[in-house]
């Protein structure tokens, strides 16, 4: 088998919940996605997609996902998109870093493997464990009061975790208004739910102290992503014993080594487009379940493709280490496929999603949607 074609596809993904609101004043309406089609000699096709979350939350942006695949696309022409880590190979050889854009080249040759071996990725990821993935909520940061409503309609729809932002300016509140927006989110948590305090690196340790003390130590949560630099998150870790998730400082297996080697993360946030895709996740999950890290596994943001390759990777990871899986599709108006089956519809039974069983992703894209693509490159 060898890739004959390549096609870049761009669409808009505006927010559900009309502004989405991120520590340090960021804020977003709409994500734009790239979408890559990769085409085999056989005639089957895979998908894969990269969202970044704005320009302004790590080291990607849209135009840099498309502008990446440019420099890749015409050294994979002719490659066998099964064997993964030689595409990979060839991509780094081809361009250092820019994992988001690596990504969704690498998530449509795993769609193209699964297709043409009548496996569904997860199967070819290790297989797939006989537990539900339990989904977790965004909230994004806003009035307690609204924070804790909306917390209360995701539970009502199944959701048993639920990542709560926090990162108030000082001008406007700062760690009082965290507490506040932590305690009114957590008021109503219950046995079996899972509850994320994310500052998405927006805090220092000063504001992440004085947020902790104010909280006090009756509340179960897990504190995320506190601040930007490693540096700090090392301060804060050794001053604290509220466990802490590394998630935007987490991007590949040297800073999750370095993580584990300095002991200060208990668990990290597995985003596909920031980690580098399947491939690459598929190594950081080992290494994490190896060191007993507990993992998220999301991606920054996205539609159903990205979210295929989020329920897909989850399915694999044993339920002692999987806390949550993020479901992107609730966070965008704009659907880009369909799932073959309903399986991966929300439960209210068991509160999880449950991985396709048919071949590859298990996603149909919906070309009228995706358009025609804005760059091709066939052999
Ligand atoms: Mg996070």
């Amino acid at each position: 088998m060898r890739i004959v074609a390549i096609d870049v596809f761009q669409v808009d993904l505006p927010y559900s919940g009309g502004t989405y609101m991120l520590s340090g004043g960021r804020s977003y309406d709409s994500f734009d996605a790239t979408l890559v089609r990769i085409t085999a000699n056989s005639g089957l096709q895979g998908w894969g997609e990269s969202t970044p979350f704005g320009a302004n939350y790590i080291a990607a942006h849209a135009a840099g996902v498309r502008a990446g695949i440019g420099e890749m696309a015409p050294r994979l022409l002719g490659a066998d998109p099964r064997m993964v880590d030689r595409i990979n190979q060839t991509m780094d050889e081809t361009l250092v870093g820019h994992l988001h854009a690596k990504t969704a080249i690498d998530v449509a040759c795993w769609d193209l493997f699964g297709k043409s071996v009548d496996m569904p990725v997860c199967d070819l990821l290790g297989g797939r464990t006989s537990d539900p993935v339990p989904l977790i909520s965004s909230i994004h940061a806003g009035d307690p009061d609204d924070m804790k409503q909306r917390v209360d309609g995701f539970r009502a729809q199944g959701y048993r975790g639920h990542s709560v932002k926090v990162g108030a300016f000082e001008a406007e509140g700062g760690p009082r208004l965290d507490a506040q927006r932590i305690r009114a989110s957590l008021s109503d948590s219950r046995a079996g739910e899972y509850f994320i305090v994310d500052a998405n690196g927006g805090l220092t340790v000063e504001h992440a102290l004085r947020l902790l003390r104010l909280v006090g130590d009756d509340l179960d949560f897990v504190l995320e992503a506190p601040c930007s630099t490693w540096t700090e998150t090392v301060s804060l870790a050794r001053r604290t014993d509220v466990p802490i998730i590394v998630d935007e400082l987490a991007t590949d297996e040297a800073s999750i080594l370095r993580l584990i080697a300095d002991g200060v993360g208990d668990g990290i946030g597995l985003k596909i487009s920031k980690n580098g895709g399947l491939t690459r996740c598929r190594r950081q999950r080992d290494i994490a379940t190896a060191a007993g890290l507990t993992m998220s596994v999301q991606d920054t943001v996205g539609s159903e493709v990205s979210f295929a390759a989020i329920v897909h990777l989850a399915q694999t990871i044993d339920a002692k280490f999987l806390r949550c899986a993020l479901d992107v599709r609730q966070m965008v108006s704009t659907s880009t496929g369909r799932f073959h089956s309903d399986e991966v519809d929300i439960e209210l039974t068991n509160g999880g999603v449950t991985a396709p069983t048919s071949p590859g992703l298990g996603v149909t894209v919906d070309t009228d949607v995706v358009g025609d693509p804005v760059a091709s490159w066939r052999s």
